[in-house]
């Protein structure tokens, strides 16, 4: 671990204290301090690393490649080709499932209304 020395803001003796420590008090006048950490965040590095104009232009792009009529043609052609992935004896197999089921809510939907009206007689 390395440690930092510093002089006493208060009375000019000098601090020691670790690189991970939050805060430190001075032995000598015993006053508590809390110790400021500078960034290593160089803004200038990242404007280097991303030139802003730059970053900007690549966003047009992108925006009008996802305005462009050739991506949403080849987004209609990807979405028609996987609807045509499941082959048709599970679609059928699907749709009379999801007919039973809608068929079942019903049944159970009008054994209700039905109870509902004989009970209150
Ligand atoms: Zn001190």
């Amino acid at each position: 671990m390395k440690l930092i020395e510093k002089k006493c803001p208060n009375c000019g003796a000098n601090l020691e204290f670790k690189e991970t420590d939050k805060s430190c008090s001075c032995s000598y006048c015993h006053r508590s301090f809390e110790i400021e950490r500078e960034s290593n965040l160089d803004t200038d590095d990242i404007s280097k690393q991303f030139n802003l104009s730059e970053l900007k232009e690549k966003l047009k792009q992108a925006k009008e490649l996802l305005n462009s009529d050739e991506y949403k043609d080849t987004m209609k052609a990807a979405q028609k080709a996987l609807s045509n992935v499941t082959p048709l004896p599970l679609r059928i197999i699907e749709w009379v499932i999801g007919t039973i089921i809608i068929i079942g809510f019903i049944a159970i939907f009008i054994f209700i209304v039905y109870q509902i009206f004989t009970s209150t007689k």
